[in-house]
């Protein structure tokens, strides 16, 4: 057997490496020049050559003659266009799928009326099958049919597997008389020619003395049989592998495959002499921000040599916030990167991706408002600026608060433009480039034109920010050049699709598919500072200081890619060989042992509210198992979330200057139940609100305030003309015209463009039913004697109060009597006789469910309750409690006291008259209990008690809560998350949030 040389990871891999070739050959010999040095990856061939330079500067010469380096796909290509006559060109993979839909509507008839709708279908079941096909000729067998396919999989793919054989023939036949090639298909070419025995005549054989395979591991039939031809042909040969002990089986397997035995390099070329174990330390957290910030940590000022530090990102989705918090870094550091970046978090493709969805979810004309808008206030569009200064941004703005008023969810561009007529002119091209061009497309040509006229578009922004030296700048030529070159050209020049003619919505699938396969191939070149890599990219490379982020399950190891057509059973069917996790175990192991300190960082997350479940890879677990076992503490470090999340922090500090503002703001300010429940609430809430006046964003659709409007604009609709009169229900209530009228209502209301059509139609029958229910209920109480009649003080009516209140002035620092106008408006006053007169202070409520926080035990609470002389956020969560958690008990309250304040208005009884008033809400939904009181008494002196305390207490609170505002430190955060659930203020809170200290 022949003989492979094991270099030890510890030693520096391709230092040792580079002592040893040196050893044999010399650079200053051109024979060195047919020397080929094969290696995995392009990126150890770099290093390798970079070390080699290293070694000629030592002895202070300039230049020599260096062996050839390539990477296994580079040699493969070398030896493909140099040995197969008629060499094809490289097609990308989408090409292929059409090559292999062309073979199944020959051969299975599938296509034969409406062809582009099949092809769309076929589409996704192609690029799994052309998996099935590569990994055959990885393995450089022909399948053969399958008269049992597997079960569980749907018939199509169960009718290709039966005729697998046939079709792949069909497809190979196909693809040689395109003239296409790809990877695999090169690969296998290359084996098979490498079996004519004329074929070793070639030239390309005379340019190669000898040949070196560095550090490979589990490679595919196809790829030894290619590795052994060189064994069996060339006197001169090296094989080299990095292990370490004890030998990983991967390894093991390889060296079998390859028919080689091993032994290890003598130790006289170890770069590194002295072995000794990392030092490893492990960092846990839950937050991705913390985590690159932490990992910066260890990063110096600057560095030397490219193989000092390298920080390995193997969730490639980490990269921006990495660089974007080197580049913040005071004194930033020259950073190489070299990963393979998935472009689809790239702003440009995300852009391009709504407008996909756009026309994908367009129903004829209507566009969905939401992903028009989200197109719209695109950033690109924003900072655009048309003639005459007008900025983009405010016509954007404009155009939303219209969307947002009118709440459609779905709208046409013919109606944006009516919306604001002034913009109409700058309307009118965006929408043509952007939306109309997309709707009828036919051709792929058309398509691409499509696309160019965005680029076009934004080309002067474009042009400024490709100045920039941001990273920003960096993605964006990137990603321009990846669409110039790997995506246009599929629609525009190869033979496949150029004059075809395919439906619109096919096309877009197509793009979408490019825009998530598409990668930028970042490549790292000069090798020159700190080094950010992929973890692919670190094989056979050793760095004295490893920092590896996301060492998390699905990233390390990655989670394979689900195709169900290579599931482990049907591979074992097919005989495909299946690699589970031993090849990133070895290559984890590696890079570890090469290193003298590494930094391990994974995210830890049981159950995360607002984040997804992650767990650490069990490449931690076995660390840390390792350790143990030789009973060695693992150096663990907690990162805890300082300030980034701010429930610790209790919420916005208030200056004097804030404190002043707040007490003028409650003597300018009609003091309504919104005012007082959003301090209740949420002082932050009430700080966007109130203090810094921001919008709330309004929905787009149905708001849950459109129900309600309609229910109060219909109750007033209907009792507006029965105001200050005595009324019977049996004896004004027409259903057919109040029926009418609701109709006449709910259309103005546009309710069928703010639901999708089922909820519309329910809510519609609801809406009725709730109506027609709730005045029953009412006739049925007067034929039943319990209402005798009803008499209608006020619909909407206003409730005002001015009075005196005793506030902290922070200017005098002492508490001084001011004027407050505390205000409500009441849906429906009324003065109903049951068996005795009651006034009623009522709101229409559309939740069934709202209670007005009634009960005895509730009203003693309120009795009993004393107020705090602390203005911090604990007393302000007590107050809000005596309200309900939700503060339904706080409206029909306040109502009441400003009722009662200013009684002698509305009641005609005399004083000795006793009447009962009382406040709660109409929920007309609620079909068995309509109508909910605060107060459910029945003895007069437990009104007696209601009354003094609304005479002389409910005050107290309201002056409490007021001094709270202007005293208390902070605007507090609530005591219950659940508030934020449907804040409109999500946005800012978040922002500030980060922001706080
Ligand atoms: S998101 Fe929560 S904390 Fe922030 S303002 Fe809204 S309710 Fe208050």
């Amino acid at each position: 057997m022949n003989q492979a040389l094991f270099i030890p990871s510890n030693s520096h891999f391709l230092k040792t490496l580079t002592n040893f070739f040196l050893d044999k050959h010399s650079l200053d010999d051109i024979k060195t020049l047919k020397v080929w040095c094969i290696f995995p990856t392009k990126r150890s061939g770099l290093y390798f050559k970079n070390y080699l330079k290293e070694k000629l500067k030592l002895k202070k010469i300039e230049a020599g003659f260096f062996p050839r380096i390539y990477s296994f796909e580079e040699f493969i290509e070398a030896l493909y266009t140099n040995l197969i006559s008629s060499p094809f060109p490289q097609v990308p993979s989408i090409l292929r799928v059409f090559v292999f839909l062309e073979v199944l509507s020959k051969r299975l008839n599938f296509f034969s009326k409406k062809e582009e709708d099949n092809f769309e279908k076929y589409f996704n079941w192609g690029i799994k099958f052309l998996e099935v096909f590569e990994e055959f000729e990885k393995e450089g067998k022909i399948p053969e049919n399958l008269l049992y396919p597997p079960e569980g999989l749907p018939e199509l793919a169960k009718k290709l597997f039966e005729e697998l054989k046939t079709t792949y023939l069909e497809f190979s036949s196909l693809i040689e008389e395109k003239g296409f090639s790809y990877y695999s298909y090169r690969l296998k070419k290359v084996r098979d020619v490498l079996k004519e025995e004329k074929v070793f005549n070639n030239n390309i054989f005379n340019e190669i003395n000898e040949v070196w395979f560095i550090g490979f591991a589990a490679l595919r039939r196809v790829e030894v049989e290619i590795l052994k031809y060189f064994k069996e042909k060339f006197k001169s040969y090296f094989f080299i592998f990095e292990a370490y002990e004890p030998i990983p089986s991967i390894i093991r397997d390889t060296l079998k495959a390859l028919e080689l035995d091993y032994k290890w390099i003598s130790p006289d070329y170890y770069e590194k002499k002295e072995i000794k174990d990392p030092q490893i330390y492990f960092y846990e957290t839950t937050d991705p921000h913390l985590e690159v910030k932490s990992a910066l940590e260890f990063i110096p000022e600057s560095l030397k040599n490219p193989d000092e530090i390298v920080i390995v990102v193997p969730n490639p989705f980490n990269l921006l916030p990495l660089i974007y918090t080197l580049e913040g870094k005071e004194n930033p550091i020259e950073v190489n990167i070299t990963l393979q970046y998935p472009i689809t978090k790239i702003p440009l493709n995300q852009f391009l991706k709504n407008l996909i969805r756009a026309q994908k979810e367009r129903e004829e004309k209507f566009y969905p408002t939401q992903v028009y808008l989200k197109i719209l206030k695109h950033p690109y569009f924003l900072a655009l600026e048309f003639e005459g200064g007008i900025s983009f941004q405010k016509i954007i703005k404009e155009i939303e608060d219209e969307l947002r008023k009118i709440g459609y969810l779905k709208i046409t561009l013919d109606e944006v433009e009516n919306l604001v007529p002034k913009y109409r002119d700058y309307l009118e091209k965006i929408h043509k480039i952007f939306f109309r061009n997309w709707e009828s497309i036919k051709t792929p040509f058309e398509f691409s034109e499509n696309l160019k006229n965005i680029l076009n578009f934004f080309e002067p922004l474009f042009e400024k920010l490709k100045d920039e030296d941001s990273w920003h700048s960096i993605l964006l030529r990137n990603y321009i050049h990846v669409l110039e070159t790997k995506i246009f050209p599929i629609f525009e020049e190869e033979t496949y699709l150029k004059d075809k003619s395919f439906s619109g919505s096919f096309l877009l699938e197509i793009l979408e598919y490019l825009l998530k396969e598409e990668k930028i191939p970042f490549i790292g070149d000069p090798l020159k500072g700190l080094q950010i890599m992929g973890f692919l990219e670190t094989r056979l490379l050793s760095f004295k200081k490893v920092i590896i982020l996301d060492v998390n399950e699905g990233f390390l190891p990655p989670a394979p890619s689900f195709n169900p057509l290579l599931t482990d059973e049907i591979k074992i069917y097919l005989g495909i060989p299946i690699f589970r996790n031993e090849l990133w175990v070895y290559y984890f192991e590696r890079l570890i042992k090469s290193a003298e300190e590494v930094h391990l960082f994974y995210i830890f997350v049981e159950k995360g509210k607002t984040q997804e479940f992650r767990e650490p890879s069990r490449f931690i677990q076995k660390l840390k198992w390792e350790l143990e076992k030789e009973e060695k503490k693992p150096n663990e470090k907690l990162i805890p979330l300082y300030f980034e999340i701010l429930p610790e922090k209790e919420g916005i500090p208030k200056t004097k200057e804030i404190k002043q503002s707040l007490l003028d703001l409650i003597k300018t300010t009609e003091i309504s139940r919104y005012f007082l429940e959003t301090y209740l609430r949420c002082g932050v809430k009430f700080y966007f609100k109130y203090l810094l006046k921001l919008k709330e964003e309004t929905k787009i659709g149905l708001r849950s305030f459109d129900i309600g409007n309609f229910i109060h604009e219909f109750f007033e609709n209907i009792f507006r003309e029965l105001e200050g009169k005595e009324v019977l229900m049996e004896n004004v209530y027409k259903e057919n015209e109040v029926l009418e009228k609701l109709e006449n209502l709910w259309l103005s209301y546009k309710f069928e463009r703010k639901m999708d059509a089922l909820s519309h139609f329910l809510s519609k029958k609801i809406a009725v039913e709730t109506i027609r229910k709730y005045f029953n209920y009412l006739i049925d109480k007067e034929r039943a004697g319990e209402i005798k009649s009803t008499k209608i003080l006020g619909v909407e009516r206003s409730l005002k109060l001015l009075t005196e209140c005793n506030l902290f002035d922070p200017s005098y620092e002492e508490f001084r009597n001011f004027k407050v106008l505390f205000s409500g408006r009441t849906d429906f006053l009324i003065k109903r006789k049951e068996g005795i007169t009651k006034y009623l202070i009522l709101d229409f409520k559309s939740n069934p469910d709202i209670r007005p926080y009634s009960g005895k035990e509730k009203i003693d609470k309120m009795f009993s309750f004393s107020l705090s002389d602390k203005f911090d956020n604990l007393s302000l969560y007590e107050v809000a409690d005596i309200f309900g958690s939700d503060l339904s008990g706080f409206q029909p309250r306040f109502y009441y006291y400003l009722f009662y304040q200013q009684k002698e208005k509305f009641i005609t009884e005399n004083d000795k008259e006793f009447v009962v008033i009382n406040a709660g809400f109409i929920t007309p939904s609620d079909f068995k209990n309509p109508e909910k009181f605060v107060f459910n008494l029945s003895k007069r002196g437990e009104w007696a008690k209601i009354y003094d305390y609304f005479k002389n207490r409910f005050k107290n609170l309201l002056e409490w809560i007021l001094n709270h505002i202007i005293i208390s430190d902070k605007f507090y955060l609530p005591a219950d998350d659940n508030i934020c659930k449907y804040c409109e203020y999500k946005a800012p809170c978040k922002n500030y949030r980060y922001l706080l200290e």
